[in-house]
């Protein structure tokens, strides 16, 4: 007999560390593109775990490569081989023409890692102390000490200062801003090739191309973070391919296991060799067989179902009917995105109570920034998901 949705809620509060404001609905279990709460609720889930269930639930394949390495083997540590991480790593490396990946359990460890390579790349250039990452406003990086402190956000750092030094903080598709804040300690610059928390903003192409410039002018690293915006959300693997703007590092997490926490920072050549060697870092889950078997097998259903060229297509339609929401009505200002990562700024009412209302329609949404809706929705959705999204959050939007 299944537990009832209030006791399940009222465990939770009572022994989970209260850090979420959580809706309050208890998910059961996900069926293609659609979740059920306790309740026997169905939802359309246009939010996929925050941009993580890029393939849906359950999706042909993916669970039977997962069970079969349980069987297998689940860790070893990362003092001996294991074949799905080689797997994994090659797959990787190859599909982003990067040159080295180092696997990690989450998308602030990946960020971690980025930064220490940057930092161990300048020090071996001159062996100072004093190097600085150049990071954006109103950026989104994740939760550690040195990711936070590359997180533009002041409620989000304000209570946990100090943050590790020589951090600089510029605006985001404004180049001239990024400029000033460079000099010769420079060592890095990090930003989302598409700023997801923050309010879904994509990079222009001038901006991200004279970010590169200024990289280049100075030998600092360009590390893009495409834990949002990467895997195929955008419409192209990664985010920056579009842009041809290939960065020095790029980290990945979210949609990379499609469920099971694995990130990834991901080196190309000259980095690789110039930066972390034996000893400078590490971790005893990172890249476990467990979930490189997800990784290998995601990115094989990457490849031979097509999922990029589906994001292309659905993402155009997706993009279409948003546009027509923008003209229909008043308390939709604007739409931002590409692809699969798209944000409805909302104006004359709280951005939260559309999602509510959603959710009552059977619609699961996510905010992002102070007014923005967001659809990150799993990369498998069709044109009919798109439409049924369309009724629900229309029925959301003027109801009551
Ligand atoms: C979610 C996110 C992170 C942090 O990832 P976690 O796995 O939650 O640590 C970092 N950067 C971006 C762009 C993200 O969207």
């Amino acid at each position: 007999m299944m537990e009832n949705k209030e006791t399940i809620i009222k465990e939770a509060e009572e022994n989970v560390l209260h850090t979420y404001n959580r809706y309050q609905v208890v998910l059961d279990h996900g069926d293609g593109v659609y979740l059920c709460d306790t309740d026997d609720n169905k939802y359309l889930d246009f939010a996929a775990g925050i941009a993580v269930q890029a393939l849906g639930y359950h999706y042909p394949g993916y669970d039977e490569a997962l069970k079969g390495q349980i069987d297998k083997l689940m860790h070893t540590s990362n003092l001996y081989y294991n074949e799905p991480a080689a797997e994994a790593a090659e797959k990787l490396v190859r599909m982003s023409g990067m040159s080295r990946v180092f696997f990690t359990n989450s998308g602030t460890e990946a960020i971690e890692g980025a930064l220490k390579a940057a930092r161990k790349y300048a020090w071996l250039k001159d062996g100072k102390n004093d190097h600085e990452i150049i990071a954006m406003n109103h950026s989104f990086h994740g939760r550690s000490m040195g990711a936070l402190s590359v997180t533009g956000n002041e409620k989000y750092q304000a209570p946990f200062r100090p943050l590790i030094g020589g951090i600089r903080f510029a605006d985001y598709n404004d180049l001239e801003s990024v400029k000033a804040q460079f000099n010769e300690r420079t060592c890095a610059v990090i930003l989302e090739t598409i700023q997801g928390e923050g309010g879904i903003y994509p990079a222009t192409e001038e901006f991200l191309k004279g970010v590169k410039a200024l990289c280049e002018e100075h030998d600092a690293l360009l590390i893009l973070d495409e834990i949002q915006c990467g895997m195929g959300r955008s419409g192209h693997l990664f985010a920056w391919q579009e842009y041809g703007v290939k960065p020095n590092i790029m980290t990945c997490a979210k949609a990379l296991g499609c469920g099971v926490p694995v990130g990834a920072f991901v080196l190309d050549e000259k980095t690789a060799l110039g930066s972390l060697a034996p000893g400078d870092h590490g971790t005893t889950y990172g890249g476990n067989p467990f979930v490189c078997a997800a990784v290998s097998k995601v990115l094989d259903i990457f490849e031979q179902d097509h999922i990029v060229e589906h994001v292309q297509e659905v993402g155009a339609y997706l993009q279409e009917k948003l546009d027509a929401l923008v003209d229909k009505y008043d308390c939709i200002a604007a739409r931002r995105g590409k692809g699969l990562i798209q944000g409805l700024v909302i104006q004359g009412r709280p951005v939260g109570e559309v999602v509510l209302k959603s959710m009552d329609e059977g619609l699961i949404v996510i905010t992002a920034g102070s007014d923005v809706l967001r659809l990150v929705p799993p990369l498998v959705i069709t044109k009919d998901h798109v439409d049924e999204m369309v009724e629900k959050l229309e029925r959301a939007l003027t109801k009551g």
